[in-house]
């Protein structure tokens, strides 16, 4: 086929045969997010780049490599968001949010996009669920999240010990600023050894060649200082409450002294929860988050107490229970006849039972009954209801209950037009 007529690389649709584990893990995640106080937040899909180049950083991967960019007719530069934080504290501080009483825990729910190499658990357009938290500094709050995020994986049917949850501070500004000095030192003396992205970033972004999937890189930070080591008083303190908080919880935790993460915002905690016993191969981060305090100084000048995660769907997807996610038993109609005996009380009766709530096929086409219960079967329907010449003259229909055997009595039987939607309700119970 003509690429022009595929997909774009990386970028993939949800079929039919899909949708509904998609339609039911939205429901399951606005249904965890909403009982623990949060409440929705739906920023658009474009934003001006700056917005990500300030609020993410320069030397970040998402920044320097990721972002899809371009100049739009007015000669804006337009990035299509790769991630949802930025776009959410544009939103608050944009509306006052902050300013207001009530609801300072937001989550959303939607499409990101990286240019990435694809591969799998890597697209190019993939989908994050997001949850933020705003105004608490306590590390209390980081434990509680970081439960959020583990309470809703067993919900969505991962098992306890199909997942670790790896825990790290970096501390705050003047703990970094000791740290980062410390690390580029211990970077150089293996400069040589380091790939040549670690190279750049061993002078742009120090913390970042921690994160890097290169294996000789891995191998040569397994020995780096680490940040736990270089924590103020209050930073320690504050990683004391998020440990103690997460006990507290239930949730068992590892420290993981390379858990840096790569963006600018990021202060004191960081935390990811990754799938183990190889489920999903390398990429194995289903949620990863942090505080983000400084975050906000851009939008109003001074830091602001704030943390948040961002989980991939689409691996949340390969683990979770399709059980849990699969389409109930459901219950479903097919009209069968031909199109000569089609009358308006017929189609009344098709109205009168979609808005009880019953789906309702109906093939008005001039194929055969045999391919219309062909059809029926297919499709799994419940009941066949059944309009021939006789029960066009006899003012009544035919109905087969589709689910019992062939030789039950029960199976068909015959039934005025005016009562057909009440019968359906009632036989649906049987
Ligand atoms: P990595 O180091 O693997 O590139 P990241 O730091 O870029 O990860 P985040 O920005 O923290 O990832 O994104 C949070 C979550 O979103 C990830 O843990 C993952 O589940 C999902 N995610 C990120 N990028 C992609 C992608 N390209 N394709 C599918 N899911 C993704
Ligand atoms: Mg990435």
């Amino acid at each position: 086929m003509d690429s022009r007529f595929r997909s774009i690389k990386g970028m993939n649709d949800i079929l039919p045969s899909d949708s509904f584990l998609w339609i039911n893990l939205e429901k399951l995640l606005r249904e965890h997010f909403f009982m623990a106080g949060f409440r929705e937040i739906r920023t658009p899909v474009l934003e001006y780049l700056e917005l990500f180049v300030r609020g993410i950083g320069e030397g970040t991967d998402i920044v320097d490599k990721e972002m899809y960019s371009f100049r739009d007719k007015d000669g804006e530069m337009i990035t299509l968001r790769p991630e949802g934080t930025a776009s959410v504290v544009r939103a608050v501080t944009e509306h006052n949010l902050l300013k207001q009483e009530g609801i300072h825990r937001l989550f959303y729910l939607g499409p990101m996009f990286r240019y990435e190499r694809p591969q799998k658990g890597r697209l190019r357009q993939f989908h994050q669920f997001g949850a933020e938290i705003f105004g608490i500094a306590d590390g209390s709050i980081d434990g509680e999240l970081i439960y959020l995020g583990t309470s809703l994986l067993l919900k969505t049917g991962v098992k306890e010990s199909d997942f670790v949850v790896k825990i790290n501070s970096l501390g705050c500004q003047s703990c970094r600023k000791n740290y980062r000095e410390s690390l580029v030192g211990f970077l150089n003396q293996s400069k040589e050894s380091l790939c040549d992205d670690c190279k750049r970033r061993t002078v742009t972004n120090p913390l970042r060649v921690l994160d890097c999937k290169n294996e000789v890189c891995k191998s040569i930070t397994e020995k780096s200082p680490k940040t736990l080591d270089f924590l103020c008083t209050e930073c320690s303190a504050h990683f004391g409450e998020v440990q103690s908080s997460l006990k507290c919880f239930g949730v068992k935790s590892e420290v993981d002294h390379r858990l840096v993460r790569g963006l600018d915002y990021y202060s004191r905690t960081t935390f990811e929860i990754q799938i183990i016993n190889n489920l999903l191969g390398s990429q194995n981060t289903v949620i990863a988050g942090g505080r983000y305090d400084s975050l906000f100084r851009d939008f109003t000048g001074g830091d602001y107490p704030a943390i948040g995660f961002a989980g991939g769907i689409e691996r949340l997807l390969e683990v979770a229970g399709k059980d849990i996610l699969a389409a109930k038993d459901e219950f479903r109609i097919s009209f069968i006849s031909s199109v000569g005996l089609f009358e308006e009380t017929d189609l009344r009766n098709i109205g009168k039972l979609r808005e009880a709530g019953i789906e309702t096929e109906v093939d008005l086409s001039k194929r055969s009954f045999k391919a219309k219960f062909k059809r029926a079967d297919r499709i799994k329907s419940s009941f066949a209801v059944i309009k021939g010449d006789d029960e066009k003259n006899g003012g009544y229909y035919t109905l087969k209950d589709l689910r019992l055997s062939m030789n039950s009595e029960e199976k068909q039987f015959r039934i005025n037009a005016d009562e057909l939607v009440n019968e359906i309700l009632k036989r649906r119970k049987v």
